[in-house]
């Protein structure tokens, strides 16, 4: 008898992705369920549906029947060591996540992305300004160099779990009111790994990974600021069972400057006048990061005033351009004075005499002194 092609019987492309695999199953399997449809070849139909998706959602299963067609799962094909044979077990837990809710009640035996990780990295100014490269220090658990992973001593024999048959877990089914219940559990012979290791790999125990301190070389790029992070695919720990590796995620900290803060991409810098500079006017020197920068200071400059020195802050970091330098001017009122400054403001005063009519010449006359 000649079977049909699980993507036919699930109608989909050759090509479809796990979501679309995925959801062509549950409409496909809403509508032929026994419970529901009672046409005398619905079960049959649902049992076909439910081989498909069984190959076609585990990636493993669906390159080798792409590859072999339907010889790939029978006896002595590839599939054979697995115990595929009609319902896999993936089908129980998309059966009872369908009709009792809840998607994650069991683990999954199947590849774990190793955990990301954080390292704390702290920058001058400048270099958050401009970028750098950094030397780091990252401990991690990376895949063991002696056993590859497969947690065995190199030579040694590797068994497939007897109890669970590699597939590490254990299901029981009971007839209920509501339907056929079923439930898994972690294989307890071998702890969900579906195989025995018979001498375990002495360098890592066992565990398939070591703890590994590596210097890593990081770029961070130009305009970073406070809280940013820079992401290194793959930096993190190596999965087990074949799992990627996470990330690593270094987190910027910048040391505050002497002179400079920043808003966004501006620089912002204070600097002090006395009460003759910003009277008469003067041209300063002011430190940008680029280096020194002249700046005019007009005659008659208030206290507070702002000026912008354009291009001088920091590079954006995605993108052209550079932010601006905001300088703002803080006059400073003498404190202590000579017998000789003393007498000059004095004499200065005196000349004010006539020419303040502004605001407190007003309030004199208002009240009569
Ligand atoms: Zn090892
Ligand atoms: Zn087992």
């Amino acid at each position: 008898m000649s079977k049909r092609d699980y993507y036919e019987i699930l109608g989909v492309s050759r090509d479809a992705t796990e979501q679309e695999i995925k959801k062509a199953y549950r409409q496909l399997a809403r509508k032929y369920h026994p419970d529901v449809n009672k046409s005398p070849d619905a079960e049959e139909q649902f049992k076909q549906i439910n081989e498909a998706y069984s190959v076609l959602s585990d990636p493993q299963k669906r390159a080798q029947y792409d590859q072999l067609g339907h010889a790939a799962f029978e006896n002595g094909g590839f599939g054979g060591a697995e115990g595929f044979g009609g319902f896999g077990f993936d089908d129980f837990d998309s059966l009872f996540d369908m009709f009792f809710g809840g998607s994650t009640r069991r683990q999954r035996r199947g590849p774990v992305r190793g955990a990301d990780l954080r390292y704390n990295l702290e920058l001058d100014f400048e270099e958050a300004c401009f970028g750098t490269k950094k030397r780091i220090s990252v401990t991690r658990r990376e895949i063991c160099p002696h056993c590859h992973g497969n947690q065995a001593e190199p030579g040694t024999p590797i068994e497939t779990c007897p109890q669970c048959n590699g597939t590490g877990q254990i299901q029981s089914a009971r007839n209920t009111p509501f339907g056929r219940m079923v439930n898994v559990v972690t294989c307890p012979r071998c702890s969900g790994e579906g195989k025995i290791v018979k001498e375990p790999c002495s360098q890592c125990q066992g565990r398939g990974r070591v703890q590994k301190t590596r210097e890593l070389e990081v770029e961070i790029p130009a305009g970073v600021d406070q809280g940013f992070q820079v992401r290194i695919p793959g930096g993190g720990e190596a999965g087990s069972r074949g799992g990627s590796p996470g990330d690593l995620y270094v987190q910027i900290y910048v040391r505050p400057h002497r002179f400079f803060k920043r808003r966004n991409d501006d620089i912002l810098l204070e600097v002090p006048l006395n009460i003759v500079q910003a009277s008469l006017g003067t041209e300063l020197e002011v430190p940008t990061i680029d280096g020194r920068v002249k700046l005019t200071i007009p005659p008659g400059t208030q206290p507070g005033t702002t000026f912008r020195v354009r291009g001088s802050g920091v590079p954006h970091l995605h993108g052209q351009g550079r932010g601006d330098q905001f300088v703002t001017v803080r006059v400073e009122i003498p404190k202590k004075l000579t017998n000789k400054q003393k007498e000059l403001l004095q004499e200065l005063e005196e000349t004010f005499e006539d020419t303040s009519k502004g605001f407190f010449g007003r309030i004199k006359e208002a009240f009569g002194r």
